[in-house]
């Protein structure tokens, strides 16, 4: 996909640095979905992805999984500004019930950790036999609740990404890569 996507025609003043390419997400996804298998021994499990962030990274691990998976969505928005309050409103919650499943949280990055933070609080109160994340990203400098994913794709330093699933006012999600967002200078 080139080292550098410029997308002048859309907006001049937008440069996207490659971070992480498809092929290095491919290689690592598919790794974690091996560590993801030998811990549930076999056991079936559910993959509950965190919208709209976490679409490529879910469906990746789901196709990479030899295991029996099933798929739920969780939606949940952090309100910018009281995110140090850990204030996050669950949009969608899961269809299913999780009592005495293994389930897996699908994360696309952990940054402040609060709003993984508050979903497992909140999932655990549904007593599931085991409950762990998987997370494509993870920023550790900014981290504020102590809390680190089970499986982790990269971590990568403290800038703004987009691209395979991640936004900018909801533009970039479908990237095939992660690219550092920045504004130009001129
Ligand atoms: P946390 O609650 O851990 O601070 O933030 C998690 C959520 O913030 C992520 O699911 C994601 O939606 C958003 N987020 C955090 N860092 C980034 C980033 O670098 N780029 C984008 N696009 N979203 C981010």
């Amino acid at each position: 996909y080139g080292p550098i996507c410029q997308n002048e025609a859309l907006e001049p003043t937008l440069d996207l640095e490659v971070l992480i390419d498809h092929a290095a997400i491919s290689r690592r996804i598919a790794e974690m979905a091996r560590d993801i298998e030998a811990d549930l021994n076999g056991e079936p499990v559910i993959l509950v992805g965190i919208l709209k962030g976490s679409i490529h990274f879910l469906s990746d691990l789901g196709r990479y999984l030899k295991i029996d998976a099933e798929i739920d969505f969780m939606q949940a928005k952090s309100y910018e500004g009281m995110a140090s309050t850990g204030n996050v409103r669950i949009l969608k919650d899961l269809d299913c019930d999780i009592a005495n499943r293994n389930v897996i949280l699908v994360e696309d990055i952990i940054d402040t950790g609060l709003t993984i933070s508050h979903l497992l609080d909140h999932l655990r109160l549904r007593r599931p036999r085991t409950l762990r994340v998987a997370s494509l990203l993870s920023k550790p400098e900014s981290r504020k609740m102590k809390i680190e994913p089970d499986y982790l794709g990269f971590s990568i330093p403290n800038e703004f990404v987009v691209g395979y699933g991640l936004d900018f006012d909801e533009r970039y999600r479908n990237l095939p890569y992660i690219a550092i967002y920045r504004e130009s200078q001129d």
